[in-house]
């Protein structure tokens, strides 16, 4: 069914200048690689609750997200490939009536059906009593929250880390819901520290991750990188691209570039604590390139190149 998840992920050591200069190591894990198609985490979430789903008899997936979620998309291919019905419950019933983006048609092309709904409707998502009323009105459904981040979901990411990622003093991933670093976290030494860069700012993550693990031994980075989600100027552009250029990893816009530059500044700024070795997990995502193009070009910006 996951044939393609069998794959070993390997880390890349990349030797940037001012590591080198610092006397830190820093290795990134290429979940980006599992599949063309989805995101690296967007499967580890998916895998065990598409296993669940199939033991229940469940005939569909539920689930919820933005007009640009990697996680929809994520569901809408695997409930393709494995013929299972997906249901996407999108923020924004303004969205009906516009013409759908890249992401959310890429949807509809896996077969998902699309429900729109209010902002404050969408608030609801995570109310018991919201989803018994969903489950009943879509027949014999299994519900997935947003982001995927569930136990089973956290559960996934677990295996994101192997006995050799034991080397590391840190391990750096990006942060949206919380699922992934929950995983991380779970699956870490205690003497290794798991640090988090969020994509939002004030999501009151802290408390979603505090539900999954008991360890302390981690930190998030929550300041408004570049401006918000989704924000994306030419400094960034142009890093992607230089990047690319020199160790042939393509970062996405939203999550893992905005992640590296940052932990550089940190370095460059003696600011980091990460300590001499650290692993960054790319986690892939770039699949949304391509709509965060079309929105640069629209305003004149240079875009990033693939
Ligand atoms: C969704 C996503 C994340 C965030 O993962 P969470 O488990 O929601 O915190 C990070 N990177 C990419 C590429 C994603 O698509």
């Amino acid at each position: 069914m996951f044939s393609f998840a069998n794959k070993t992920i390997t880390n890349q050591k990349v030797d940037l200048p001012i590591l080198n200069k610092k006397k830190i190591e820093l290795f990134i894990k290429r979940e980006d690689l599992i599949h063309t198609i989805i995101s690296g985490n967007k499967f580890r979430k998916l895998k065990y609750n598409i296993l669940e789903l199939k033991k229940l008899r469940k005939r569909q997936i539920i689930t919820f997200g933005g007009a640009f979620s990697n996680h929809l998309f994520a569901c809408a291919y695997l409930g393709y490939i494995n013929k299972i019905k997906t249901v996407g419950i999108i923020r924004g019933e303004e969205l009906e009536f516009e013409e759908l983006n890249y992401n959310l048609k890429q949807c509809q092309k896996f077969g998902m059906e699309l429900k729109f709904i209010s902002r404050n409707e969408y608030k609801e998502r995570n109310n018991l009593r919201y989803q018994k009323y969903l489950l009943n009105k879509f027949d014999r459904s299994y519900l997935i929250p947003e982001g995927g981040t569930n136990d089973l979901g956290v559960l996934g990411c677990q295996e994101i880390l192997n006995e050799n990622d034991k080397y590391f003093d840190s391990i750096c991933c990006p942060v949206g819901s919380g699922g992934t670093i929950s995983g991380l976290i779970n699956e870490s030494k205690e003497t290794q520290i798991v640090i988090g860069f969020s994509a939002l700012k004030s999501s009151g993550v802290e408390k979603v991750i505090n539900g999954f693990v008991t360890k302390k031994n981690w930190k998030i980075y929550q300041d408004d990188l570049f401006g918000g989600y989704s924000k994306i100027d030419e400094k960034l552009v142009s890093f992607i691209n230089d990047f690319f250029r020199n160790y042939k990893i393509l970062l996405d816009p939203i999550y893992n570039s905005k992640m590296l530059y940052k932990i550089i500044s940190l370095i460059n700024n003696n600011n980091h604590d990460f300590g001499k070795k650290i692993l960054m997990i790319n986690t892939g995502g770039l699949h949304s390139i391509k709509g965060i193009n079309q929105k640069l070009s629209k305003k004149g910006c240079s875009i990033i190149n693939q």
